[in-house]
């Protein structure tokens, strides 16, 4: 773990950690939405919230976006655009029957976990996916195979979890989970299951895990930790729960500065500050500055991981992209 320490020590800091915000499937998915506005002109319809975040969404709904829960909601002739947490192939059904363009926005590794899915249910496995019922990406995952993947929501599922051949089960996961709840889920399911199959890799993905080992780090030394995230995202309400297994006297969540209270910082010296990986860095720098005017200037960015995986924008988007620029070379090549 690495510290830069800010120069003037002071009672009052506050710890950044980092990594903290956007991941690589967020960035791509915001992006796409922007491209393809650029590109079509608005309306882009996008089903389901793009990511999961207040601001995110309202930004882009200024720019042009629309966003609707349902497929059917978006006119006929229209684009539609899946959001980074995926959607189950019935969804990509409803859009050819509603004679729509699609462009899927749905994150690399979530549509790593969805083709595990597919993989086993072949192989006729009974898949136990842990994941919170009713998320966006559970729903799009189990809707790989339905007839095959059981939703395990925590350690507290297992004891109902029933499967077909005990000899033949494997288990998956939402990408945005806690990591070490789920390893007591996979641990609880292997008492019962002993010939348990893995994933060939980590399904948590490499934002989720880096987002709470910072957070984990510095939480025992923070009286107070605040997030930034909105209440409907996964990765971001697990962050407030690490931070308080980690030792946080107290930890909240926040879309905006705006909503911090005051009474919060009674008796607190020592504020860590993190964001989910929906978050533009933006809102961070906003908090940043609300404690700085509370006395809290002083910051340590605590960080325990690099980031450098950037993703390709989705293929529809490039190939229109190609295109478009093909045709202005073309043009160019002419005048
Ligand atoms: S949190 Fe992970 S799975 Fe979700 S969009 Fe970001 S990188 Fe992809």
């Amino acid at each position: 773990m690495e510290r830069m320490t800010a120069p003037a020590p002071a009672s009052r800091r506050v710890l950044l950690a980092a990594p903290r915000g956007y991941c690589a499937g967020v960035d791509r998915a915001v992006i796409a939405v922007e491209k393809a506005l650029e590109q079509y002109g608005a309306p882009v319809y996008v089903r389901h919230e793009i990511v999961h975040n207040k601001y995110v969404v309202q930004t882009l709904q200024k720019k042009g976006a629309i966003f609707v829960e349902k497929t059917e909601e978006v006119p006929p002739g229209n684009i539609v655009m899946f959001s980074a947490h995926g959607v189950a192939p019935v969804v990509h059904e409803e859009a050819a029957r509603g004679r729509l363009a699609t462009i899927d926005a749905t994150c690399p590794l979530v549509t790593k976990v969805h083709k595990e899915a597919i993989r086993y249910a072949n192989e006729d496995f009974d898949i136990l996916l842990i994941g919170h019922e009713g998320h966006e990406e559970v729903i799009g995952t189990s809707g790989e195979a339905p007839d095959h993947i059981t939703i395990v929501d925590g350690p507290d599922d297992v004891a109902k979890v029933e499967v077909r051949d005990e000899s033949k089960v494997v288990w998956l996961s939402q990408t945005t989970l806690s990591v070490d709840e789920t390893m007591e889920t996979v641990d609880a399911l292997k008492q019962k299951f002993p010939l348990l199959v893995s994933p060939p890799s980590d399904d948590i993905c490499y934002a989720t895990s880096n987002r709470q080992a910072a957070v984990k780090a510095m939480g025992a030394e923070a009286d107070l930790v605040v997030v930034v995230g909105s209440k409907n995202s996964s990765n971001s309400i697990r962050l407030v729960e690490v931070a308080l297994d980690a030792g946080a006297r107290a930890a909240h969540l926040v879309d905006f500065a705006s909503e911090i209270d005051e009474a919060w910082l009674e008796g607190v010296t020592t504020v860590g500050l993190t964001s989910g990986a929906s978050v533009p860095e933006v809102l961070v720098e906003e908090v940043l500055e609300w404690l700085a005017q509370r006395g809290f200037a002083d910051v340590e960015i605590v960080k325990t991981a690099e980031e450098s995986i950037v993703f390709s924008l989705p293929k529809e988007l490039r190939r229109d992209l190609r295109t478009e620029a093909a045709e202005l070379v073309a043009g160019g090549a002419e005048e």
